[in-house]
């Protein structure tokens, strides 16, 4: 039996491989007599089992030696606070400046405001006139306005609603700014590789390219540990949770174990570049299986009269695209024509309108390949 491919934005598709894996060892993991779901976390069998998971990160990512892995609750929107309580009173003044390219990274403006000093130093929506869904680019690095004392900038690298991903991330210190960059990178985390030397914090979480929801991971840099603000729920603690390597609660300990299994899977891919030369691996293999995937859809919706994607390509996002089809009356057709061949939950978010493809690193190029088919006979068809 082969199963539908599932465009969804999240929870998302995973890896077969993984699940039928998770579904082997459900009842008895590893000879243990318990299923990972029963151990105790800090047990003897469960302890390997994070500890890979972390490395398997670490490598995967080239995490630097002085940034610390958590694996925390709550997923991504409990961070829109819990970044203030770490991180507001890094400086003084205790200013937070936000980038806004879409609804996640206006969500984490929004939400960092209760906890003082929250500015919007840069509104794609606000500088782009005339586009109906707001937010279609990103505004040029030069012309936020930083803030010389701000504790941190904050930005959403992929936008998952609007389909606006940074393909290259600011470096700050080019442009003036000491304040660490901190980023939002749920929907693209492990997409591509991440350069370190202009991040200080990335959080995300999981259900998108590494597992179930539960899970929300936390990388950042130490000199970010120890300044959380007293009223700081201890859970949410950065500093003390890394003293407790994530353990000062019960982490997600099933989530964590999936999440395991999908770095495996990930760092076991290979993908060949061409004739005599030597074949991608881990997640250059993975990376390079995303950018052709997001070129063939791109280019069947670039192609067509029926489609349009209205997001500037500079910063069109290899995981979400989203797309409208020139006449909206036909929207239910093409969904149940795309339910009909097996291509699923391709509608897009309510506040964009339209659809939506989620292409994650579990998507095969055969899924794309599906739903290209599928974009042209409809069009033919119309
Ligand atoms: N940020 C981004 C970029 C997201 O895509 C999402 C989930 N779609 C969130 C934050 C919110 O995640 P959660 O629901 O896990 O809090």
């Amino acid at each position: 039996m082969t199963r539908p491919y599932n465009f969804s934005p999240g929870p998302a598709t995973l890896p077969e491989a993984v699940l039928q894996q998770a579904a082997d060892e459900m009842l008895d993991w590893h000879g243990s007599g318990m299923s990972v779901m029963e151990m105790s976390h800090r047990g003897r069998d469960y302890g390997p089992i994070i500890e890979q998971t972390e490395a398997d990160l670490r490598e995967l990512l080239a995490i630097p030696a002085h940034y610390k892995v958590l694996f925390l609750q709550g997923g991504a929107q409990a961070q829109n606070a819990v970044i203030p309580l770490n991180l507001a009173a890094l400086k003084p003044q205790r200013q937070m400046d936000y980038v806004v390219t879409g609804s996640w990274s206006q969500k984490s403006a929004q939400e960092a405001a209760k906890y003082g000093d929250a500015q919007v130093v840069a509104d794609a929506a606000s500088t782009h006139a005339g586009a109906e869904s707001g937010y279609t680019h990103i505004p040029a690095p030069t012309t936020w306005r930083l803030r010389p004392e701000a504790s941190y900038l904050h930005l959403c690298s992929n936008e998952t609603v609007h389909g606006v991903e940074f393909h290259e991330l600011p470096d700050l210190s080019a442009l003036g700014s000491q304040a660490p960059l901190l980023i939002d990178f749920s929907s693209h985390v492990l997409s591509r590789p991440l350069d370190w030397s202009r991040v200080a914090l990335a959080y995300g979480g999981a259900q998108k390219n590494i597992g179930p929801a539960g899970l929300t991971l936390v990388v950042l840099r130490e000199d970010l540990l120890g300044h959380a603000l007293p009223i700081c729920p201890s859970v949410f603690d950065y500093r003390l949770q890394a003293a407790n390597q994530s353990m000062l609660n019960t982490p997600p300990t099933y989530a964590i174990y999936l999440a395991g299994l999908t770095l495996q899977w990930i760092k076991a891919q290979r993908e060949p570049v061409g004739q005599g030369q030597a074949e991608l691996h881990g997640l250059a293999a993975v990376e390079a299986r995303n950018i052709a995937k997001a070129r063939l859809l791109y280019d069947c919706i670039d192609g067509s009269q029926l489609y349009e994607n209205r997001v500037d390509p500079a910063c069109r996002s290899r995981m979400n695209v989203p797309f409208f089809l020139r006449d909206e009356s036909r929207n239910a057709a093409f969904l149940e024509g795309a339910a009909a061949r097996g291509l699923l939950q391709l509608k897009g978010h309510k506040m964009v309108g339209g659809m939506r493809a989620s292409l994650y690193n579990a998507m095969p190029l055969a899924g794309v390949q599906a739903l290209v088919e599928w974009m042209r006979e409809f069009e033919r068809q119309s």
